[in-house]
């Protein structure tokens, strides 16, 4: 966790009465709640202005959890938990990551027990997207696709790159590209952030036939946090990038500095050995295709 989100702001034992659970008699007679929330943010300003415009209301955010556990019902305190500290990480900017513990000291469990609970942790995650089209109107498809970026509940546009047009690789007969990275701050996962952007590659009827092929809208993680991580659908951090002008142009303009978790260079040190490699004679082999 980055250090100036270590602070927490702590609420215990908020007292609410609701009426979650499967059995309809708890949907009907209600009981109480009781929750513990830790808001990870930064108190260092506040702590030294004495300002409260410089933290988190812990008033206004007890309430905001009072609001989310009596407007709805739910069968599960799990759904109950997610929804709540989704709101309070989308409502109070300055809480980067929120542990919630809810509660059910009622439950019905046929046997003595003092508390039951659910505990989670949920965050905004920094992804870099890469952006790029070259069919159609190519501004206008990386366009709608920021749209489609700002107007997600889960997700806020941080910083967007110039667009770029750049050649084609891979021996394709094609139009040139354009090219650009943005930065999120998301609520999603990384296989759900993938889920998003294959969502909206469909909506700009992006059809997936030649390989290196003409694309009205290609987009791919290329960070997510410091993450590093492969499974069957997803590769993070891409696996090519530092290979990629288009990709690496731009990263050096929004995230100069931003390291490679796993070859430990900045954007910029990337940007700048890729431009020397293709004045010694350009890349070899599969380097810099446009290949996933
Ligand atoms: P594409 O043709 O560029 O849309 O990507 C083809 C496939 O690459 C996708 O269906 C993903 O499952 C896979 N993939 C692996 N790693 C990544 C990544 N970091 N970002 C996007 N797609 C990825």
């Amino acid at each position: 966790m980055n250090y100036e989100f270590c602070d927490v702001i702590h609420i215990e034992g908020l007292k609410v009465f609701a009426h979650h659970g499967v059995f309809r008699e708890e949907k009907e007679a209600g009981q109480d709640f009781y929750v513990n929330a830790d808001l990870y943010t930064d108190l260092r300003e506040a702590g030294l202005t004495d300002d409260l415009t410089k933290s988190t209301h812990y008033g206004e955010v007890s309430l905001l959890i009072g609001r989310c556990l009596t407007e709805q019902t739910y069968d599960l305190i799990e759904t109950a938990a997610e929804r709540t500290a989704e709101e309070i990480l989308r409502q109070f900017p300055r809480v980067r990551a929120v542990t919630l513990e809810l509660h059910k000291p009622h439950a019905p469990i046929p046997m003595e027990f003092s508390t039951v609970c659910v505990r989670i942790h949920r965050g905004w995650h920094r992804a870099y997207v890469a952006l790029g089209s070259n069919m159609g109107d190519s501004r206008a498809y990386i366009e709608e696709a920021l749209r489609a970026f700002s107007t997600d509940p889960r997700i806020r546009v941080e910083k967007v790159s110039s667009l770029i047009v750049t050649k084609p690789y891979g021996g394709v007969e094609q139009d040139d590209f354009l090219n650009g990275v943005v930065l999120l701050d998301t609520l999603y996962s990384p296989a759900e952030l993938l889920c998003k952007l294959h969502e909206i590659e469909a909506a700009a009827h992006r059809e997936r036939t030649l390989r290196w092929g003409p694309r009205t809208l290609d987009l791919d993680i290329l960070f997510y946090d410091k993450l590093i991580y492969e499974d069957d659908n997803l590769i993070v951090p891409h696996v090519d990038l530092h290979n990629r002008d288009f990709v690496l142009k731009p990263m050096a303009e929004i995230a100069p500095r931003f390291r490679h978790p796993i070859l430990q260079k900045t954007m910029q040190q990337l940007w700048e050995e890729l431009q020397a490699r293709e004045e010694n004679g350009g890349r070899t082999g599969e380097e810099g295709k446009r290949e996933r």
